[in-house]
């Protein structure tokens, strides 16, 4: 019989496996704790469609653990959305805003929906029935969401205009990823590839490698995507190639991420694909592709025990979430390619999204330049942080932020008293 594929709830676990060693014996009995969600919520929304027919959807909100403060994660409208991956996601988050030291748990969300058959109305209505549907149990001190795949500003205003309705008041602080005229924060759109920019940059200098003149791919080109692009050809970068779900495109001698982006807005498929002056590849050959930094910004699982011998990039940065399967890391990690984990390398929008969210509770507005400022000294101090204990331990970035992160929702579990 085949060998059944771990699934990413099963690499979340394989994970926390990997740094039980690092963990005091006595502190050990907590991370089954981290295995099994504190809470998963499963709803089926119904939706009248523009035709008149009823149509189900699947939607899930998953709270993993709520031990270091209310929980935080995105909620994804995605065709490929099933409970174990949501289950997976919203445990990275647990790790994620450890890493970073927010006052946060972790949760996330989706809806098993492909959002490009629904009309901007049918878009809006399931995504009101879902807050609606989870309205109950979120809430600024319970479990806070904010955007991830297919989900958007738009969408957030949508959903806290929905659970504002539900409250009787408006409740800014229960969604992050919200418009700026909405209770939304400057920095926000651009955080996630922000913290991804501070953190490879930083690894970049350690390792002695200079951004200006390196060569770059990217696979997916959403939110994430385009302003990774954007800032490392800033930078200096040439950006070889860029892929979203249309397809793939390279050019050795770089392409020009805003020109791609009116492309994709303009292409009637939506997609990167067909860039003048670019040629066609596939969203495998773009991961293989003579590179110095990788950038994966889309899905998991996409570097395999398959394909991660074929890597070539000095560094991959995540901006997606588990796109590195555990057994590819170990194949990277004795191939000295470094990998900066998700819970690092993506965690610049989880710090926005809580700067918000003490904007919200506040009643405050804060300037750009503030939360950019910000936001660097917390990347800086979480990516120090990690490199200092792969230093110590001599162990791949990834394991070093899990040891960090494991560590300090052990901390969180003994000051609490949970265990007596
Ligand atoms: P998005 O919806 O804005 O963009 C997703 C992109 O991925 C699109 O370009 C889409 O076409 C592409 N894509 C989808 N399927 C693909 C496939 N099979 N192959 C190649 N490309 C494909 O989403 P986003 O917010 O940019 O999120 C991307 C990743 O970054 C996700 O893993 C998400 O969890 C992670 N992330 C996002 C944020 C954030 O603040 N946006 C924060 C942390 C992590």
């Amino acid at each position: 019989m085949a060998k059944k594929e771990p699934t990413p709830f099963d690499n979340f676990c394989s994970q926390i496996d990997k740094v039980t060693r690092f963990i005091d014996p006595d502190d050990r009995k907590y991370l089954d704790l981290l295995k099994q969600p504190q809470r998963i919520y499963q709803f089926a929304l119904p939706l009248v469609m523009d035709d008149g027919s009823l149509k189900i959807f699947t939607g899930y909100r998953v709270q993993h653990n709520d031990i270091r403060g209310p929980t935080k994660g995105g909620i994804r409208f995605h065709p490929g959305v099933t409970l174990d991956e949501v289950k997976a996601l919203s445990a990275w988050m647990s790790m994620k805003t450890a890493v970073l030291n927010l006052p946060y748990g972790g949760a996330k969300g989706g809806v098993t929906v492909n959002t490009k058959k629904l009309s901007r109305r049918e878009l809006e209505k399931l995504s009101r029935r879902y807050a609606s549907a989870i309205a109950k149990f979120i809430g600024p001190e319970v479990d806070i969401p904010a955007p991830d795949m297919y989900t958007n500003p738009q969408i957030m205003a949508w959903m806290t205009d929905t659970y504002s309705m539900m409250a009787g008041k408006t409740v800014h602080a229960a969604f992050t990823g919200k418009p700026l005229e909405f209770g939304g924060s400057h920095g926000r759109e651009t955080a996630t590839a922000r913290g991804l920019f501070l953190c490879t940059t930083a690894a970049c200098e350690k390792l002695d490698i200079s951004i200006a003149g390196s060569k770059c791919a990217i696979q997916g080109y959403g939110n994430a995507g385009y302003y990774c692009a954007s800032m490392m050809s800033e930078a200096g970068a040439s950006i070889t190639a860029v892929s979203d779900s249309g397809g793939a495109i390279c050019n050795e001698s770089g392409l020009d991420p805003k020109r791609v982006l009116e492309h994709k807005k303009s292409n009637p498929a939506g997609s990167v694909a067909g860039f003048p002056g670019s040629r066609s590849i596939t969203n495998d050959d773009l991961l293989e592709l003579d590179v110095d930094i990788l950038i994966p910004a889309a899905l998991e699982n996409v570097i395999t025990g398959k394909n991660a011998g074929r890597i070539r990039a000095s560094v991959i940065s995540e901006a997606a979430n588990g796109p590195v399967t555990p057994d590819a890391d170990e194949i990277l990690h004795s191939a000295d390619t470094v990998v900066i984990p998700d819970i690092l390398a993506n965690a610049g929008g989880v710090a926005v999204s809580y700067y918000e969210w003490v904007q919200n509770r506040n009643g405050d507005h804060w300037t750009a330049e503030y939360i950019d400022e910000k936001l660097q000294r917390w990347m800086h101090a979480a990516f120090e942080a990690v490199w200092d204990l792969r230093t110590e331990y001599k162990v791949d970035m990834r394991t070093a932020a899990d040891i960090l992160a494991v560590r300090r929702i052990v901390d969180a579990y003994r000051a609490r008293g949970v265990w007596p």
